[in-house]
């Protein structure tokens, strides 16, 4: 996981951003496992 001096979290999986870290860290566990995204996940994701 990456984070942006904005405040954001990358996922390093997918590269979606998040606001919140416990969401990106989801979301790269997610990825990481099943080289997929989670819609409920990245339905958090800042454009
Ligand atoms: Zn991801």
């Amino acid at each position: 996981m990456v984070v942006l001096t904005k405040g954001f979290y990358v996922c390093e999986e997918c590269k979606f951003k998040y606001k919140e870290k416990t969401i990106a860290q989801k979301c790269e566990n997610w990825c990481k496992k099943h080289k997929s995204c989670n819609l409920e996940v990245t339905k958090h994701a800042i454009n």
